[in-house]
């Protein structure tokens, strides 16, 4: 029996003749691979500019020092996510502010942020968690342009929103190409904007600050990828239609398999949204009698991995300066942490292989 893994890239023959080529040409380092990478990014997300960085954390926080967030500056986002949404923040000696999310996306409640915004507040950072799109209409009504919105959306690439795209939502958006997500490049990532002078302080943020030769203007890091890494990712760039509708595909089976097993509840897609499945992940309602703990056991006996995202709320880490005792203040984040559980859905995954965890859920729940 063949083990199922939560992720595996999707890597082809075009892949490694890409790779070849580059180190063929001796330009390995940031260089024409990364530009073209980046205009073909532009086009496909529908904005004008798209930077290239070596992970989607280091995009994330060159989006928050292109719009000048720093100390004494407050930025709302979600504590239902990736530490690498809310690390940024702290990297810009900004505070994070978390907001509770919605029930039956898991993103963060557009009724919330209105009355967490105050005069300190920068930004937004909204996540397209598990592959579907925040509600931005919602959300710019309630900023009502007093902050900036910075889309993360990492695990965001190809959804859409109201026949939008992903990353072209907000004022700036990140991307993540880590190896786990829809499209990779082993590490790396992406910033996308309309805005040109977020582009080039994006450019300058990510080799050192540097405005020209020995000149710099600013602090900046080294966040630059490889042309290497940008070869893979132009590649995926072109499969990704390919390889989000495998993930689709197999979320359908599951929804299908698993829409009446009692104590099971299969994820809800919101009307205008595109969603694409980064993560396929039910809520297990203890009240049935079927535990998680049991089905990851059962599952974990059958070779099938699953994954919990995420065990806690951002507010529980220390680091986050704040209190642990405030969970009580974000009931359905809360609630989430305990019961989400996701399955494997990515590409290499095929429909019988959902079939069969299917089943052994099935039949997990009807031994309760
Ligand atoms: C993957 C991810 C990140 C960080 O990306 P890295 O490339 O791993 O730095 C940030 N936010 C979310 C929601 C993610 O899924």
């Amino acid at each position: 029996m063949d083990k199922i893994t939560m992720a595996s890239p999707d890597i082809g023959a075009e892949e490694k003749s890409a790779v070849m080529r580059v180190l063929d040409s001796g330009s390995v380092a940031q260089g024409p691979e990364v530009a073209a990478f980046e205009e073909e990014f532009a086009e496909f997300i529908g904005v004008k500019h798209a930077v290239m960085f070596n992970s989607g954390t280091a995009a994330i926080h060159t989006a928050l020092s292109s719009l000048e967030i720093g100390p004494g500056d407050k930025v709302i986002t979600t504590p239902f996510t990736f530490i690498g949404t809310a690390n940024p923040i702290l990297m810009q000696g900004a505070e994070p502010v978390f907001v509770d999310i919605e029930a039956q996306s898991f993103n963060i409640d557009a009724n919330l942020i209105g009355r967490a915004i105050d005069s300190d507040t920068k930004a937004i950072i909204p996540v397209d968690l598990y592959g579907q799109s925040c509600d931005y209409d919602a959300i710019n009504e309630q900023v009502d342009g007093r902050a900036s919105v910075v889309e993360d959306a990492c695990q965001g690439i190809g959804g859409s929103y109201k026949n939008r795209k992903i990353g072209s939502l907000g004022r700036v958006a990140a991307f993540s190409l880590y190896a786990t997500k829809n499209i990779m490049s082993g590490e790396g990532g992406v910033i996308t904007t309309d805005d040109e002078s977020i582009a080039d302080h994006a450019k300058r943020f990510r080799q050192h600050g540097m405005s020209g030769p020995y000149e710099y203007s600013s602090i900046g890091y080294n966040y630059r990828s490889t042309d290497i890494l940008a070869a893979i990712a132009r590649v995926q760039l072109r499969r990704v239609d390919e390889l989000n509708g495998r993930r689709a595909e197999n979320a359908e089976v599951y929804n299908e398999e698993l829409v009446d097993v009692p104590g099971i509840k299969t994820p809800t897609v919101n009307a205008d949204t595109d969603h694409v499945y980064h993560q396929y992940t039910l809520r297990v309602d203890e009240s049935s009698g079927l535990t998680r703990d049991n089905l990851i056991d059962k599952l974990r006996n059958n070779g099938v991995s699953t994954g919990i995202y995420y065990p806690k709320g951002l507010y529980s880490y220390e680091h986050m300066k704040r209190s642990a005792d405030e969970a009580h203040n974000f009931p359905v984040t809360e609630l989430a942490t305990k019961q989400v559980l996701s399955l494997p859905v990515h590409p290499k995954v095929s429909k019988t292989d959902v079939r069969r965890i299917a089943g052994i859920i099935k039949e997990a729940a009807a031994h309760e």
